[in-house]
């Protein structure tokens, strides 16, 4: 008989099954033990699962965010677990002390979630939309390598660099948003170019 198991399903059945198993250690009756291995299998059956990745460091390890509320049916959605994903290739499961207290890091009261700015003479950061946002940043470099882009170096050869814009980018990302990344902030010509695993 073939038995189409996942490395994640198979950990969460070796889950329940440890947990049965160490409250019967515990001196609890196989009754027990029976319901909380049953309840566990099941605490987040009713949430949904979107795949992520850590936002913290390089290591970019794969995370399983659980949430509940139908963003089709216009409901909020809430996150209510995060937890490591045991099927991808790069941390099997695992996560250090920063992934595994992402929840905390999403929920956080002084989480910024929208742009802000301090406008020239000001001494506050104010809200702006993302629209807003974008727009002053595409102007900007948009001017900036109008003003500055070295077209050739001194020996005539074409160069097109542009180094008084510097561009930093998440390390958090998948291969296909890095490659993109790359190909948008190179075809500028922009040379100074880094993520924040390196901050
Ligand atoms: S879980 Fe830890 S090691 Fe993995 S990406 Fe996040 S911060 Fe880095």
């Amino acid at each position: 008989m073939n038995v189409d198991l996942t490395r994640r399903s198979f950990l969460k059945l070796a889950g329940a099954g440890a947990a049965a198993t160490t409250l019967g250690a515990m001196g609890f009756g196989a009754a027990e033990a029976a319901t909380a291995a049953h309840v566990r299998a099941f605490k987040l059956a009713t949430t949904t699962e979107t795949r992520n990745i850590c936002t913290y460091c390089s290591v970019a390890c794969g995370i399983i965010l659980y949430s509940r509320g139908d963003l089709a049916a216009g409901e909020k959605a809430e996150l209510v677990h995060i937890e490591g994903d045991a099927d991808h290739p790069t941390n099997r499961g695992t996560l250090c002390p920063k992934g595994a207290a992402l929840k905390s890091y999403v929920k956080a009261d002084t989480r910024l979630t929208r742009p802000r700015i301090r406008r020239p003479g000001s001494d506050r950061f104010e809200d702006i939309s993302w629209d807003e946002a974008l727009d002053r940043i595409a102007r900007a470099v948009k001017d900036d390598r109008d003003a500055n882009l070295v077209e050739r170096n001194a020996a005539g050869t074409t160069v097109n660099r542009l180094t008084t814009t510097g561009f930093l980018a998440a390390s958090a990302t998948t291969n296909e948003t890095a490659w993109a990344t790359w190909k948008v902030v190179r075809s500028l010509g922009i040379v100074g170019f880094d993520n924040q695993a390196r901050v």
